[in-house]
C-alpha cells in the first residue's frame, strides 16, 4: 500500500528523520516506577510507533483519526489490532482503554496541541508523565518563566502540575511535507502536588481571566471575577498576569474565594 497523502486539516506532517524518531521515544523514561501502559496519539505512518513496539518496558496503545493512517498502520505492522483505536483523542473517554495511569507519546497535530494540553491537565492525576514534540514556539511558552512576553495560561497551568524539560529542537526539513514553523520536543513530568491550596476551578478561572487582557493590570483585567465589596488593595492587583508563578496565582485565587 501507498503512503499516506498528508492532510492539512489533520495536522500532517510526517517525521522522516529516524535519528529524532528515536531520541523521542528514547525520552520516554525506562522506570520501572512508570507505568507499562502509553498512549500515543496520531501515530501517522507509524514512525514512532515502530520504535515503541520494539521496547519492552511499555505496552503502547495508539489512537488515529485518520482512517488511511489507521489502514497504513494495520498492513504495516504485527499486532495492531487491539493496539490501536481509531478515534479523536480530544473527544474519546481515554479512561475506557487503560486500567490505571498512563503514559503519552507523540508528535502531536500543532493545529490542536493546546486542545491536547487541556485535556491533559482534565486527565493529570492518571498521566505522570508527556513527551511529545509542537510547535517550538509552544514549547518555548510551556516552558518559560514568568516575567517573559510569551509566558501565558499553558504556562501556568502546566508547571503548577508538572515538570517541563525541553528535549531537543527540530528544524521543518526533518519532516514530509515540512512545516512552515520550527519544531520541538518536551517532556513533561508530574510534580508531587496534589493539591494546589485553593479551588482548582476558581484557579483555572483566575489564570485564564487574567490573560485574556494580558496587557492590562489584573485589578482590570479581573474586574469580572470581583464581588462586590471586595478589597482590590493589595499590590498584587497593580501587576499584570506574566509577572506571577504559580505560588502567587495560588494566592490570588485565594482572595476570590468566598
Ligand atoms: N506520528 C506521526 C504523525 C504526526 S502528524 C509522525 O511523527 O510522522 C499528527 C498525526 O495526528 C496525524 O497522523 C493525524 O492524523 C493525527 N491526528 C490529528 N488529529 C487527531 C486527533 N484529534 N486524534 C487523534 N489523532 C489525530
Amino acid at each position: 500500500m501507498s503512503e499516506v497523502r498528508p492532510k492539512k486539516a489533520l495536522g500532517q506532517h510526517f517525521l522522516t528523520d529516524q535519528g529524532i524518531a528515536q531520541s523521542i521515544v528514547a525520552a520516554l523514561r525506562n522506570d520501572p516506577a512508570q507505568p507499562r501502559d502509553v498512549l500515543e496519539i496520531g501515530p501517522g505512518m507509524g514512525v514512532l510507533t515502530q520504535y515503541l513496539l520494539k521496547r519492552e518496558d511499555i505496552d503502547p496503545m495508539m489512537i488515529e483519526i485518520d482512517s488511511e493512517s489507521v489502514e497504513y498502520l494495520l498492513t504495516h505492522f504485527n499486532g495492531m489490532p487491539g493496539k490501536l483505536i481509531e478515534g479523536d483523542y480530544l473527544k474519546l473517554n481515554i479512561d475506557r482503554f487503560f486500567k490505571g495511569p498512563y503514559r503519552i507519546i507523540g508528535n502531536f497535530p500543532y493545529n490542536i496541541s493546546s486542545q491536547i494540553f487541556f485535556k491533559i491537565l482534565d486527565d493529570k492525576d492518571k498521566v505522570p508523565e508527556v513527551v511529545c514534540m509542537i510547535q517550538k514556539e509552544v514549547a518555548d511558552r510551556i516552558a518559560e518563566k514568568p516575567g517573559s512576553k510569551t509566558y501565558g495560561i499553558l504556562s501556568v497551568l502546566l508547571q503548577a502540575w508538572y515538570d517541563i524539560d525541553y528535549i531537543l529542537s527540530v528544524g521543518p526539513g526533518a519532516f514530509c511535507p515540512p512545516p512552515k514553523v520550527k519544531s520541538a520536543v518536551i517532556r513533561l513530568t508530574r510534580n508531587s502536588r496534589t493539591d494546589l491550596g485553593c479551588d482548582e476551578k476558581l484557579f483555572k478561572t483566575v489564570v485564564k481571566t487574567a490573560f485574556n487582557q494580558r496587557r492590562k493590570t489584573l485589578r482590570n483585567a479581573l474586574k469580572p471575577l470581583v464581588k462586590e465589596g471586595m478589597d482590590t488593595s493589595d499590590p498584587v492587583f497593580d501587576l499584570r498576569a506574566e509577572r506571577l508563578g504559580v505560588e502567587d496565582f495560588v494566592a490570588l485565587t485565594k482572595m476570590f474565594e468566598d
